[in-house]
């Protein structure tokens, strides 16, 4: 058994907020009791590890396609779909799966050092996703893309990369650490026959989907050109969305389609700076929490915003939301904090993460209190989820645990040789660029 006691505690849990001097007990990776120190039950066996500052739980990013950290910088200034069709597309086309392993290797360990010990992924090659991300010790939902674009032709035909990616489920299935889910990439990318299909499987198996929806305004057009339907009202024709379903984007939606997604219980991925980087639009999230609709706040890709950081999304989103509704009370820090925390877990359900309560996955971030930017701490005064929200950033992050395993220790990646990754990943990003 292991006992982290930490000068301040917050477990995410409903209803409880901030403790100070507070304890976390684990046994075998999984959370057997938190609370106050003054409340801990009495475990002499118990190795005792002292955290100076704030223990949280590790954040969970619900949408993101990390090896594309191979492809960062690519396309500055473009819409999506150009963004996509003449930087990206080109680039991901040469990708082999150890190009995508050794990518999502370099992901994983920013992701890691910045707090967040889940990652819903979305990419090609989803074997190799999973193993980059076993490789460096993040917890991963991988979600293998199903996509038909001629430039994209070696990833073979959709039925080929459906086999595939309920063989990679398979082949995971013991795994603590991965989860398989599909990632069919949008109503317009995708013939109908397929979206049907991975229903009929998703129904079957109870494996998440994953799909863009709604991100840029013209997808309407496109979604209703084929259905005379919106995109959810279309995927809900389709029957896409009676299990477990998540939405990226949902940008550009309507009253009814937030109908669609309350009565069929899906859950949006809330990626306000990719949003905002390639002039997306800003979404509905008020309205969305509003209609009982599960949100996480998720960085996207690491060639759509750049940064793996939900520090800075949590901001964002933050900021947009005020904007957007023109009140400076809007989406207030502790339920951002929430939407990276327990209610991405919720938005994915997965309740044994994002919290650190009995029963739940010992994945924890301690954040340091020598960051100057986590001070002044004013007693009798002080709001600790305020600070780490407003003010906190991955140069906070001093050690990161997943599964009970330290992963980040001193602020550095400990379960990678970085300075290895680093030069192999110049020399893959180097050929993909031509
Ligand atoms: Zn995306």
């Amino acid at each position: 058994m292991d006992r982290y006691e930490a000068d301040l505690l917050l477990t995410m849990s409903e209803g409880e907020g901030p403790i100070s001097s507070g304890v976390v007990d684990v046994v075998d990776g999984r959370v057997v009791w938190s609370g106050p120190s003054s409340e801990a039950p009495c475990r002499p066996e118990a190795a005792v590890h002292r955290i100076e500052g704030i223990l949280m739980p590790g954040m969970v990013n619900i949408h993101c396609h990390s090896p594309m950290v191979l492809v960062r910088g690519a396309g500055e200034g473009l819409p999506v779909d150009r963004w996509l069709r003449e930087a990206i597309w080109p680039r991901e086309a040469m990708l082999t799966a150890d190009d995508v392993r050794a990518g999502m290797r370099m992901g994983a360990a920013e992701l890691l050092s910045n707090g967040i010990t889940t990652s819903v992924e979305m990419y090609f090659h989803g074997d190799a996703v999973a193993r980059g991300a076993a490789e460096a010790g993040l917890r991963c939902l991988v979600t293998a893309p199903v996509i038909e674009d001629a430039r994209l032709s070696r990833f073979g035909v959709w039925e080929a990369q459906i086999e595939e990616m309920v063989a990679t489920r398979d082949r995971w299935a013991s795994s603590g650490l991965i989860e398989v889910g599909m990632g069919p990439h949008a109503a317009y990318s995708i013939p109908e026959r397929c979206l049907r299909r991975i229903a009929e499987i998703a129904a079957d198996t109870g494996m998440l989907v994953h799909i863009h929806v709604a991100e840029q305004e013209w997808e309407d057009a496109a979604v209703r050109e084929r259905s005379g339907m919106s995109a959810p009202a279309y995927l809900e024709s389709i029957g896409l969305l009676e299990g477990r379903a998540l939405a990226a984007h949902a940008v550009w939606i309507s009253d009814e389609d937030i109908d669609v997604f309350a009565r069929n219980g899906v859950s949006v991925a809330h990626c306000p700076c990719s949003n905002a980087k390639h002039a997306s639009g800003v979404a509905r999230v008020d309205d969305l929490l509003a209609a009982g609709i599960r949100v996480g706040i998720a960085t996207d890709g690491p060639a759509s915003h750049h940064r793996l950081d939900l520090f800075e999304e949590m901001r964002t989103a933050i900021r947009l939301a005020r904007i957007r509704q023109g009140d400076a009370r809007a989406l207030p820090p502790a339920l951002a904090l929430h939407m990276v925390t327990a209610g991405a877990a919720d938005a994915i359900d997965r309740p044994d993460l994002g919290r650190l309560a009995p029963g739940a996955r010992a994945d924890m971030a301690a954040l340091s209190p020598l960051e100057p930017s986590l001070h002044p701490v004013i007693p009798g005064e002080d709001d600790p989820v305020s600070r780490i929200v407003w003010s906190g950033s991955p140069a906070c992050v001093e050690s990161v645990w997943v599964g009970g395993r330290q992963v980040v220790e001193g602020g550095r990646v400990t379960s990678v040789d970085m300075e290895e990754l680093r030069a192999d990943m110049t020399g893959r990003a180097g050929r993909l660029s031509g």
